[in-house]
């Protein structure tokens, strides 16, 4: 660190992406994006706005707003998109937490929500997961912070009912209550419905799983307009320009093309399923995954040396080493082919420990 950086971030860890290691062609399964390209709509509205980089993109998002608004069957004034699902995240950590209204998360969730805490300065609790690694409810009932929820959660891969979150949501109307639905169109009942009946709900999205935009970053959040408004206070007071023209043509294009993004959420769902039947019957231990990836373990294996080993047969995991999870790998459902690839190297790495 330069003599420069502010101590305010003495204590800052910074998210760790996902590796892109670029000595040979790996099989990438470890950051959970979507095995297709983006639809031909998708590439042909970028390609189209391409040719008018020159101007400043639309602040307001119009046209994006009002093809999300159609699509989700909500009003445009609570819709609000940002480069990506994080970008929403860090301006929810921005806008509702302080010292007065701390946030709280499960212990085992995603990585950058202490990380946002951190930059912010916000105190955070994490929640213990139950030892099958649900969350419990009960845990959230009442707790008065502003509360973040990955539904499903990764890397477990497990959804919580809309009712439990109804219960949260209801319970803390003082604080608000942020699902981030990044799988949801996986396998898992949204929340958003409910925003029309709780002011303090604020359901995050993104496009990079189902609608296969990881590289455009866009991501958006659905709550009553005040709360949209608070989050485009933040937005226009960091970036006002956060979703570029490319990103915003992609994004229509992909709203647009329904039977794309249904056509990919159908076959993950196919591909995970002979997926996880295979692992199983190999003896691998799984959570029910209503995802686009598997949280796995094997008895005769730990999560690091698989993931080695894996890695060194050119297939990309992720392996966490918190140790309550350092037993399991995050393994992204791919295509069939990729997924035929994974069996074939899991058979042959546990032949070799046997
Ligand atoms: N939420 C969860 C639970 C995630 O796993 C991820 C990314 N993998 C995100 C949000 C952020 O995704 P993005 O910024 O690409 O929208």
């Amino acid at each position: 660190m330069s003599r420069f950086f502010s101590s305010k971030y003495d204590a800052l860890e910074p998210y760790v992406p996902g590796e892109q290691p670029r000595d040979m062609e790996y099989i990438k399964l470890n950051t959970n994006e979507s095995p297709f390209p983006p639809s031909p709509l998708a590439v042909a509205g970028a390609a189209e706005e391409a040719k008018k980089l020159q101007l400043y993109s639309d602040p307001q998002c119009r046209d994006l707003v009002a093809a999300a608004a159609e699509v989700l069957g909500v009003a445009e004034d609570e819709i609000v998109f940002t480069n990506g699902s994080d970008d929403i995240l860090n301006f929810a950590f921005m806008a509702f937490c302080d010292k007065e209204h701390p946030a709280a998360f499960a212990n085992i969730t995603y990585g950058f929500y202490p990380v946002f805490a951190q930059l912010n300065g916000v105190p955070y609790e994490e929640i213990p997961l139950r030892p099958d690694f649900t969350i419990d409810p009960e845990d959230y009932m009442g707790i008065g912070k502003t509360i973040f929820i990955a539904n499903p959660n990764a890397p477990t891969a497990i959804a919580m009912s809309v009712s439990d979150i109804e219960k949260i949501v209801k319970s803390n109307p003082d604080n608000v209550v942020l699902v981030d639905e990044a799988y949801v169109d996986f396998g898992a009942e949204s929340c958003l419905p409910l925003i029309r009946k709780y002011d303090n709900l604020l359901v995050t999205r993104t496009f990079s799983k189902s609608r296969s935009l990881a590289g455009a970053r866009l991501g958006f959040g659905v709550a009553c307009p005040d709360i949209i408004r608070d989050l485009n206070t933040i937005r226009y007071s960091t970036n006002p320009y956060n979703i570029n023209r490319m990103t915003m043509a992609a994004g229509i294009g992909a709203l647009r093309d329904t039977a794309y993004t249904k056509m990919i959420c159908d076959t993950v769902a196919e591909n995970r399923a002979f997926a996880a039947a295979e692992l199983k019957k190999l003896g691998f231990v799984m959570t029910d995954s209503v995802t686009n990836f598997f949280f796995a373990s094997h008895p005769l294996i730990s999560g690091e040396e698989f993931y080695k080993k894996l890695r060194a047969r050119g297939i990309l995991v992720r392996h966490f080493s918190r140790p309550e999870i350092a037993d399991y790998n995050r393994i992204t459902v791919g295509s069939r082919a990729e997924m035929e690839a994974l069996i074939a190297a899991a058979k042959d790495i546990l032949e070799e420990v046997k």
